[in-house]
């Protein structure tokens, strides 16, 4: 489904990205890990456009997308949930959730999809009302990601969706992480520094360091891999 060829991403003169190269198949769930700084965050923002490739490739089904402005980029069905959320805080709920729908037209689904988010977050159904910033920091993660599943993506990618929050919230939207991927068939694409969390839900992972995929195999090897558990399993 999403096939990065050796990219290279810099910010001015310096290189984020030294020639990743990944793949993601439809239906999975991968995860990205590595420590503060390897390169995650820039890889997500070179798939999602908004820090494009300079040398390299990246393809969404079988179509070329790294010239693409990241606007086209979610209208092919790639929807990005940022690092520390970037709600819309002094937008209700509900109002966050259309700007998520912004570019469908599809009336009838819009409406589907809400009755789904709201069934996986009920919280936000009760608060659909409410300023976003005034909602607490799991409660912002839960209406980040249903913004972006307001765009009914086919490939959901998330950054570090558990910074910052407490342990019993963190479990909750890892269990719906899974769910979007079962239910809804959503591919997913999850940075995590909590390589633990990540690797439990994950079909496959990759480990970065120093903007190289140094690593890659099934969650469970990587989960007994000697190296990766010294590293960032803290075993
Ligand atoms: P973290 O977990 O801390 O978010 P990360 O693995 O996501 O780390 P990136 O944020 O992708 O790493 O950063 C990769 C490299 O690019 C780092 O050396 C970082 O300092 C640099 N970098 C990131 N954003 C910028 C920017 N806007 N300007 C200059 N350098 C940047």
């Amino acid at each position: 489904m999403l096939k990065l060829s050796n990219i290279q991403t810099f910010y001015g003169n310096i290189q984020a990205l030294k020639g990743v190269s990944m793949e993601v198949s439809e239906g999975e769930i991968i995860t990205l890990i590595g420590a503060n700084g390897a390169g995650k965050t820039t890889t997500l923002m070179s798939v999602s456009g908004i820090v494009p490739p300079r040398f390299g490739e990246v393809s969404f089904m079988g179509q070329p997308i790294h010239e693409m402005s990241p606007d086209k980029i979610v209208s092919l069905g790639i929807s990005q949930v940022p690092e520390g959320r970037h709600i819309f805080p002094y937008l209700t709920v509900m109002e966050n959730l259309d700007m998520g729908a912004f570019l469908r037209t599809d009336r009838n689904g819009i409406k589907s999809d809400l009755d789904y988010i709201f069934a996986l977050f009920p919280i936000l159904a009760e608060r659909r009302n409410q300023a976003g910033g005034t909602l607490s920091g799991g409660e912002q993660q839960m209406l980040a990601i249903s913004r972006a599943l307001m765009a009914r993506p086919r490939l959901l990618l998330l950054d570090e969706p558990s910074l910052g929050l407490a342990p019993i919230i963190v479990r909750q939207i890892f269990d719906i992480i899974s769910k979007i991927n079962a239910e809804q068939k959503t591919t997913i694409f999850l940075v995590e520094q909590n390589a633990n969390l990540a690797l439990k839900v994950a079909h496959r992972g990759y480990v970065m360091e120093n903007g190289r995929i140094t690593l890659s195999d099934s969650a469970e090897n990587l989960f007994s891999n000697e190296a990766v558990k010294k590293a960032y399993l803290g075993l």
